[in-house]
């Protein structure tokens, strides 16, 4: 597999972000796609609670944390994330610790959800304001949606000035429309240089795969609105389109190209990503490296724009629209099938529980699998006969293309 290079800047960027946060007066916590703009214009740090969840999936220490966390009375079908997460609070360790060098996750004053991927942040980051004592501030936008109308925007532009006058309290500090402008412009360059990145795999062959992406896409998540993500998604650019021009193949001699639907599994990265490069074929595109594309950002008019943003993301959208959006992916990156992961223990990123894998594939003439596994917790993961589901239906792809 063709390495990347800018991946040497990531662990450099992550290193100072992770070492910046024990540094920093004021610390907010966010969901991944909450309203991040907002808080990095009052000053906060902001530390994301997923990405500590991806960390400890990755790092296999998950399954270990998720134990405390079901002895505590969380079930064990509960959104591993969070599991895991409360579990490494309750053991007060963290793999952080032994990465980054520094004590642990950081202490928040403010905490704040959004609840456009699921409800089961609201119970987590509640979990974590008790425990903190600081104010928890949660925006519910409306859920599931067709089309989104301007009164849909304007319930959450009303729930995001209640935030504001928040963080006011907390920091003391006036809002400042202009800086928020600022913030909302960098995070608006970051998201399109994502874009870019993520679009260079219509080239074939892919110069990135799906297992780069949730890789690389750690600044787009936990550095949105500041220069060191919109710098380093430049770079990472430059170098994928320099491999385009020298025909240079994330996956060597690729046959196949598939599109992933779901999570990751975080603690089975390589082994994964080694099956498919034996198999000759490359995941191109996901719903999942999708997620973090906010085309709607638009610092002329900041807090509708953002608002807007981030209630328009795939995992709020409807069945309808997820369809649309799956379709047009599917026609843009040219793929030969898709492969859904059920995602056990997250309802809300997994689309293979209410038929949509079967109605791809009789309505629309698509081939697809679905596997079964988790984000974090691998016991949910039968390794050996998922991998022979995906060789087989590698297999098929093949005939198929052969015979095309
Ligand atoms: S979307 Fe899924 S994985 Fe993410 S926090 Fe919600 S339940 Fe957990």
């Amino acid at each position: 597999m063709a390495e990347i290079e800018s991946v040497k800047d990531l662990k450099v960027i992550m290193k100072n972000y992770f070492q910046g946060l024990e540094q920093k007066p004021l610390v907010a916590w966010c969901t991944s796609v909450g309203p991040a703009e907002i808080l990095r214009s009052f000053g906060f740090e902001v530390f994301f609670p997923e990405n500590h969840g991806a960390l400890l999936g990755a790092t296999k220490t998950a399954e270990t944390y998720i134990n405390y966390a079901v002895k505590k009375g969380y079930s064990p079908h509960v959104c591993s994330y969070t599991t895991a997460d409360i579990g490494s609070y309750l053991a007060g360790s963290t793999p952080l610790s032994s990465h980054y060098q520094i004590k642990g996750v950081p202490k928040p004053n403010l905490i704040v959800y959004n609840t456009n991927q699921c409800r089961e942040v609201q119970d987590w980051f509640n979990f974590f304001g008790e425990e903190f004592k600081c104010p928890v501030v949660g925006i519910y936008p409306p859920r599931h949606l067709d089309d989104i109308t301007k009164e849909d925007i304007q319930q959450v532009v009303f729930q995001m000035k209640r935030l504001i006058k928040v963080c006011e309290q907390v920091t003391g500090k006036k809002w400042d429309e202009e800086v928020f402008k600022e913030v909302v412009k960098l995070s608006k360059e970051a998201t399109f240089l994502w874009q870019e990145v993520l679009k260079t795999a219509r080239h074939k062959p892919s110069p990135i795969t799906f297992f780069d992406g949730v890789i690389l896409m750690a600044p787009i998540v936990v550095l949105r609105g500041t220069q060191e993500a919109k710098l380093f998604y430049q770079k990472l650019l430059n170098e994928l389109k320099e491999k385009i021009n020298n025909n240079i193949a994330a996956v060597p001699g690729e046959k196949i190209r598939i599109f992933w639907d779901g999570m990751p599994l975080w603690g089975r990265l390589r082994k994964l990503s080694d099956v498919f490069v034996e198999n000759r074929s490359a995941i191109v595109a996901s719903t999942y490296c999708n997620s973090w594309i906010f085309d709607e950002f638009d610092e002329n008019n900041p807090l509708e724009s953002t608002s807007l943003a981030y209630t328009k993301i795939f995992i709020n959208r409807s069945e309808k629209i997820k369809t649309q959006m799956l379709l047009e992916w599917a026609k843009e990156y040219e793929v030969n099938g898709i492969i859904f992961h059920d995602t056990k223990t997250c309802f809300n990123n997994s689309n293979a529980k209410f038929g949509l894998p079967q109605k791809i594939k009789e309505k629309y003439n698509i081939p697809t699998l679905v596997i079964e596994g988790d984000l974090c917790d691998m016991r949910l993961f039968s390794e050996g006969q998922s991998i022979t589901k995906i060789e087989t239906f590698i297999e098929q792809l093949s005939e198929y293309v052969t015979v095309k």
